[in-house]
């Protein structure tokens, strides 16, 4: 745990680094939403030994399938989150309504766009959990990772980047799939299915995909970089829709297509409606039960969300459940070693005595809802207070897991034009992409990487959420 001796960076150095995070559009709009500026990111790579972004890596594309198969158990999907959506009626207990509604919604077309996020700790993969819907930053980490290289090698920040030990040689290999060039192309290989499927019924109408986006996203530099990624390597037309757009302007027709105007709809890729502030009426509710009554390759249905709620995760880690997924034992094995420990806090599962748990060790445990988007869990005393203070109804709302304690390393963090020095921890995510074309899985891969990093002095927060800032792998062994 103890920080490696760092350098500070040079004056030219950090000034080479805004200078390409300009050019790049390594850039995300202001809080005020009036001008732009860039995304924060850290001077440096950071440290992540190469046999855990090895494993990490190897291990996607069979969390990919599970989460397919999750999501596809309604019954596992119902057993699971029933106590939850009670407790929590009107975000995951609608959600799970949608997805009931809609037995069979994954069965022949299916998109999924995932990124399952890890941290290491004693040098071994710790999963912080599964994302299933709107992982964002795989363009913006792309070009981190891009600026990073350039950086090691350029006169004004390589001696910085020597005195780190971080050349190229530690730096991933750029043949490595890139996320926006490997997500563009899954969403690619669903609308072209979804074109061959459909295609007496298209004949020549025009076709487009739809991003679903909040209205006024700061984050929209990343999302539309996945746009023109689509448009220059595919000729994919992505238009941006908010939810309440979707409800006013979209129908499906008498034959399950999603019409927008003129033009028929081949894939929806949600990068909104994660959380239950995106759902300010009825008007968002009607646009997501739209969606899944549709033929589009929607990412993700409400079942592949439900997949990557808290709960199931903390189902996940109980004797039997996983491997019920996956049939291969070492690759079961070897997922489940990277699970921390998580604890239901339903009343029927133990839930008072896992409270209890809680509330003697606050600095081990970590309080989670069923919340995306960093910001929501509860630490230490806050936990410690609000799991006294809850029914026990209120608690089944929430898991219970162990405070993974990751290797804290030095690294200079960029925001607004300056940077100081922190202890940084960094968080790996690996993004999965997975395409079914009549019932068949015709794509499943491991589309690249991110690396987050936040001040060790924070316990949470995304760099959405203004705490963590893009970062790169620098492998070591
Ligand atoms: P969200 O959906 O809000 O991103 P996460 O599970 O990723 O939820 O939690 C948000 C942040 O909280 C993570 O990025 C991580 O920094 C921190 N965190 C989550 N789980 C743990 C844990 N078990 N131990 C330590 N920190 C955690
Ligand atoms: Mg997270």
């Amino acid at each position: 745990m103890t920080p490696e001796p760092t350098t500070e960076p040079s004056a030219d150095g950090i000034a080479e680094a805004l200078s390409y995070a300009a050019c790049h559009g390594i850039i995300v709009r202001s809080r005020d939403g009036q001008t732009l500026t860039h995304a924060p990111f850290t001077y440096w790579p950071s440290r992540i030994p190469r046999a855990c972004y090895t494993e990490a890596i190897r291990l996607t594309t069979a969390l990919n399938l599970l989460v397919r198969a999750i999501a596809r158990d309604r019954a596992f999907l119902r057993r699971v989150l029933v106590g939850t959506a009670a407790a929590d009626a009107s975000f995951t207990g609608r959600l799970l309504a949608l997805a009931e509604a809609q037995p069979h919604r994954e069965d022949d077309h299916d998109l999924t766009i995932c990124r399952f996020d890890y941290f290491v700790q004693e040098k071994q993969l710790r999963m912080v959990e599964m994302n299933t819907i709107a992982a964002s930053f795989a363009c913006l980490g792309a070009k981190t990772a891009a600026m990073h290289r350039h950086l090691a090698t350029h006169p004004a920040s390589s001696a910085d980047y020597a005195a780190q030990g971080a050349t190229t040689d530690h730096l991933p290999s750029p043949e490595l799939p890139s996320p926006p060039v490997a997500l563009a192309r899954a969403i690619a290989v669903a609308h072209e299915s979804h074109l061959r499927a459909y295609a007496s019924h298209i004949g020549g109408t025009p076709v487009a995909t739809v991003m679903v986006v909040q209205p006024g996203e700061r984050n929209a530099f990343d999302q539309d970089a996945l746009r023109h990624t689509l448009w220059t390597n595919h000729k994919v037309h992505m238009k941006r829709l908010s939810l309440h757009e979707i409800d006013v302007q979209a129908s499906v027709d008498g034959s399950g297509h999603l019409i927008l105007g003129e033009t028929h709809i081949s894939v929806v890729y949600l990068r909104a409606g994660y959380t239950p502030t995106d759902y300010p009426s009825e008007s968002e509710w009607r646009a997501r039960a739209l969606l899944e009554k549709s033929n589009a390759s929607v990412c993700p249905t409400a079942a592949v969300q439900l997949a990557g709620t808290k709960k199931v995760q903390q189902v996940l880690d109980q004797p039997h459940e996983l491997e019920h997924f996956i049939q291969d034992g070492r690759l079961a094995a070897a997922i489940r070693a990277t699970f921390a420990r998580q604890y239901s806090l339903n009343e029927s599962d133990g839930g008072g005595e896992h409270a209890r748990l809680g509330i003697e060790d606050a600095n081990n445990f970590v309080l989670k809802p069923q919340r995306e988007g960093g910001g929501n869990n509860l630490y230490s005393d806050e936990m410690r207070i609000a799991l006294l203070k809850m029914s026990a109804e209120e608690r089944s709302a929430f898991v219970l897991m162990e405070r993974i304690r990751p290797a804290v390393v030095d690294n200079a963090l960029v925001r607004d034009g300056k940077y100081a020095m922190a202890g940084v921890v960094s968080e790996l995510g690996v993004y999965g992409a997975l395409v079914v074309a009549g019932g068949d899985v015709v794509l499943n891969e491991a589309a690249g990487t991110l690396l987050r990093s936040k001040s060790a002095l924070q316990d949470d927060g995304g760099v959405a959420a203004g705490v963590a800032v893009l970062d790169s792998a620098c492998l070591v062994e």
